[in-house]
């Protein structure tokens, strides 16, 4: 070994290593961005995902006696989470692969008693769901999706503001002429949780009857009733969350990139749900996971926490007559979540050298957490480097990436609660610019080789 390029290394554009997929990650983004102006919320993506998985069957335990190579089989948790799964060839015992994402995003949910006047405009009262930057929410169009429970015990699911000829709704912000005072709170006060109020109508019911009392919130519940069947006290038994209105776009001169609403972590998401689909005869059998409420740290019975998807294991393996625990030891799982793209403009937060960056192909994490790495899964060496050779092998372009500078800040995955079984787990997924802003920026070819990294891993290892 005599020059440098034998003892160095050195991450570059993909194209510098990938020369031809320019075309090939346009094709597999034109699908991803419908996929994304279709499945804005848990739900709908649950319902997306099932609807795309044709050749997949119910698991019923009571029902499947055996299982054999090449069976697929669906778990829907209560319409926010679900799990897919393709039995390999080899023993479970030999271990799963898996491939987990979250499907939940930051955003804005209505508190259970949302509708209010106020000097005749109507508004509903939002709690904010995941970490925002609040400022970022007013004067942006919003739509509204979820699920509402009726009084006989039918609901409706509502998905309103998104078709070109319905209405929008939206979060009044102060004039600069009258900011001054505004402008002197902190970035994080600049708008506060309790001024996250969104406008939903200004007409009276009966302009001329001043005896009606809040006739424009009177009018407006009429609509809410005769557009959806439902009644002031029917928030109390909803799901209701408020998302940006846009939709996916291409972004730059030259296309390269996408802009969207919830791209953490549905950016990964997407991509493990077509390398799930295509995953026909696998030697392990591949578990891929599409969790929710990872936003709020993994809570609740639909996130990681729960012993849902646990308790699926179990019962797989009790039909193979195998123990969990003795899968779990030789299982792999790639936490699929996306990392902070190296941002130039805000430079200072970030490391150079171990920072990701957008077109440098799929991210692999070996540790998120606060401080001294507190909270995180921090894979080992080992596990790092069969993924490794497997990108190396499978010429998958990666890249490496911590979060941001020691100190700075921090976060974490869904990582520590796949560790916690006994599984290797990394997390390795999407570069991401302007992370849980209500309009996310990726890179197609990122997307792309990311999609071809959760391939290659489902296929062989
Ligand atoms: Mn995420
Ligand atoms: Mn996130």
């Amino acid at each position: 070994m005599s020059n440098k390029s034998e003892y160095s290394y050195e991450y570059t554009h993909i194209l510098k290593k990938d020369k031809n997929c320019v075309e090939k990650a346009d094709k597999f983004c034109e699908d991803y961005k419908k996929f994304m102006n279709s499945a804005k919320t848990e739900r709908e993506c649950v319902k997306y995902i099932i609807s795309h998985a044709k050749n997949y069957v119910e698991f019923d335990k009571n029902k499947i006696k055996y299982i054999k190579p090449y069976d697929k089989f669906y778990i829907n948790n209560r319409d926010k989470s679900v799990v897919l799964i393709t039995i390999g060839e080899e023993p479970l015992d030999n271990g799963f692969n898996f491939v987990v994402s979250h499907i939940d995003s930051p955003r804005l949910d209505l508190k259970p008693n949302p509708v209010f006047e106020n000097e005749e405009i109507c508004y509903f009262h939002t709690h904010y769901y995941g970490g925002i930057k609040k400022y970022q929410w007013p004067t942006i169009p919003l739509s509204m999706h979820g699920r509402i429970f009726k009084e006989d015990g039918s609901y409706v699911d509502v998905n309103f503001g998104e078709k070109d000829d319905e209405p929008r709704f939206i979060i009044t912000d102060l004039l600069p002429h009258l900011a001054k005072e505004q402008e002197n709170r902190t970035l994080r006060e600049g708008i506060k949780g309790e001024e996250l109020n969104i406008v939903i109508g200004s007409i009276p019911i009966d302009a001329e009857d001043d005896k009606v009392k809040e006739a424009v919130k009177t009018n407006t519940l009429k609509i809410l009733y005769d557009t959806f069947g439902i009644t002031e006290k029917d928030f109390a038994r909803a799901e209701i969350e408020f998302v940006p209105a846009f939709k996916a776009y291409d972004i730059g001169f030259d296309r390269s990139l996408i802009a969207a609403y919830g791209q953490d972590d549905r950016v990964c998401a997407y991509p493990a749900l077509m390398a799930e689909l295509e995953n026909v005869k696998p030697k392990k059998t591949s578990i891929t996971v599409f969790t929710d409420k990872e936003e709020i740290g993994s809570e609740g019975n639909t996130g990681m926490v729960s012993e849902f998807l646990f308790d699926i294991v179990e019962d797989l393996c009790d039909i193979a007559g195998v123990k969990a625990r003795d899968c779990y030891r030789k299982s792999i799982c790639l936490s699929s979540d996306v990392n902070s793209a190296y941002d130039p403009t805000f430079s200072d937060v970030f490391e150079k050298m171990n920072s990701s960056y957008i077109n440098r192909g799929v991210v692999l994490t070996k540790y998120t957490g606060h401080g001294g790495k507190s909270g995180s899964n921090d894979a080992s060496a080992e596990t790092m480097a069969k993924v490794i050779k497997l990108m190396d092998k499978e010429k998958v372009v990666w890249q490496i990436g911590e979060l941001g500078k020691v100190d700075i800040g921090g976060g974490g995955t869904i990582a520590k609660y796949m560790s916690q079984r006994n599984v290797d787990t990394i997390d390795v997924g999407v570069a991401v610019l302007s992370m849980h802003s209500p309009y996310e920026l990726t890179s197609k070819l990122d997307i792309y080789h990311t999609y071809l990294a959760y391939k290659a891993f489902l296929l062989n290892e």
